[in-house]
């Protein structure tokens, strides 16, 4: 594999970094910066979407004729990685990366002509509503039921962990259809318009005192027939499709590594408490740059699997590979941040607001506030999209034949 950039690629990655430069504003940056969560709150994420829309720059993994941009992996991962090293606020993925994938591949003409454009000019604003209490894991247990009348279905049951369902106007959504077959062939996939009655969103406060997930009731709530994805009953093949992308067909590593770099640019200063910069700890320093190593081992395999993807293959069981290694290197690059700013990080984690209005110069600087909540908040990264118990399980079966 040659990881040099070609002339084409090095002048893609120039015109990038000059459209960084010149259109990120620095809000946008100092609000990425302060975000402990996974995603970004809609105000900076919507906000960069639509900049990147007006310039043409958005669907980057989607086929041209859907209104992607027609991109090679390198250049999606060029400007990924550009993005992350100039503290862009996180895209909102569960529309552009989750579910736009599944329209194109399984909708129907008049669900992409409608869904897919909306989702791009950030009209809509999309929840995954898969987790339910008792059917996380095992997600062919979910109770949620929805029956046919007539053109529509009725949707009744609750789901739990729904990230940013306080803002979503829609859900994409799995319902049992069928009780009478097997549990994973009575689920279909339903998209749910969550500004009607019958919808209610209860938050679930983080460890860190962050509104970011939520429990969601739905009571004979309505889901018009056109909105079923695929055919009835194909909501596992749906679900299974989905996931890998969001295990894999994201890239994870760039913003490991920029994490990284700036961590490293830090310890290189004196922070306060240490008699000497922590970079000249050395088990701080081996830590770093053993979590160094894996984060660039990990940036080569989301390029092969970008690779496969362009030459036609699906990521299939390989992202479980990759979500478990980036999920588990997270917690560590939160880790090395938590040791490098420790006490203030500590002190400030109850500091709120992180958004917007803190004083210019907070003590201990931006990183060093948002220390202790990404601790906290990435305690997740080993749950969400399937746990790292479960991805090992996939590997195991899957790629390891055990
Ligand atoms: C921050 C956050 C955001 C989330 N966002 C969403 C969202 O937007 N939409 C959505 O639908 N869901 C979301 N989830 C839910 C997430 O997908 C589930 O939490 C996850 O799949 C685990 O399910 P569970 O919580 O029911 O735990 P359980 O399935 O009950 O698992 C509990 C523990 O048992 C282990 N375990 C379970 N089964 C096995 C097994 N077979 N072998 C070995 N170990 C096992 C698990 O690894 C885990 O440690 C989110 C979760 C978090 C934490």
């Amino acid at each position: 594999m040659d990881l040099d950039l070609s002339p084409d690629e090095q002048a893609f990655r120039d015109e990038v970094r000059a459209f960084l430069a010149d259109h990120l504003p620095q809000h946008l940056r100092d609000g990425a910066e302060a975000t402990p969560t996974v995603f970004a709150e809609p105000d900076i994420g919507r906000e960069w979407q639509r900049i990147l829309h007006r310039k043409g720059w958005l669907g980057y993994h989607w086929p041209v004729e859907h209104g992607g941009t027609g991109w090679t992996p390198t250049q999606r991962y060029i400007f990924e990685k550009e993005c992350a090293l100039a503290s862009a606020p996180g895209l909102p993925v569960l529309g552009l990366k989750l579910l736009a994938p599944v329209l194109y591949t399984f909708g129907t003409p008049e669900q992409k002509a409608h869904y897919l454009p909306r989702i791009l000019s950030a009209e809509d604003y999309w929840c995954q509503g898969f987790s339910e209490p008792g059917a996380g894991s095992d997600l062919a247990s979910l109770k949620t039921v929805a029956v046919r009348e007539g053109d529509r279905y009725i949707v009744n049951g609750s789901k739990i962990w729904t990230t940013h369902a306080h803002f979503a106007d829609h859900m994409f959504c799995l319902a049992r259809t069928d009780a009478g077959v097997k549990p994973q062939q009575g689920i279909s996939f339903l998209l749910i318009d969550m500004r009607q009655p019958g919808v209610s969103v209860r938050p679930i406060i983080g460890l860190a005192g962050d509104h970011e997930v939520n429990e969601v009731f739905l009571d004979n709530v309505e889901a018009p027939a056109r909105d079923l994805v695929g055919a009835e009953g194909q909501g596992w093949t749906i679900a299974k499709f989905l996931l890998e992308n969001e295990r894999g067909g994201s890239c994870l590593a760039p913003a490991l590594i920029a994490d990284l770099g700036r961590l490293r640019a830090e310890a290189g200063r004196q922070p306060a408490g240490y008699n000497g910069a922590l970079i000249h700890d050395r088990s701080f320093a081996g830590a770093l740059a053993r979590i160094e190593l894996a984060a660039q081992a990990l940036e080569v395999t989301e390029l092969r699997i970008l690779s496969d993807i362009a030459q036609g293959r699906e990521p299939g069981p390989q992202t479980s590979l990759v979500k478990m290694v980036a999920s588990t290197l997270r917690q560590e690059v939160d880790g090395l941040s938590m040791r490098l700013h420790g006490y203030a990080g500590l002190q400030l984690a109850t500091a709120r607001p992180l958004y917007g209005n803190e004083s210019p110069e907070p003590i201990g600087g931006k990183a060093a506030q948002v220390a202790a909540p990404a601790y906290l908040n990435s305690r997740a990264w080993t749950i969400f999209g399937g746990s790292n118990e479960i991805q090992r399980t996939i590997i195991a079966k899957t790629v390891l034949g055990l």
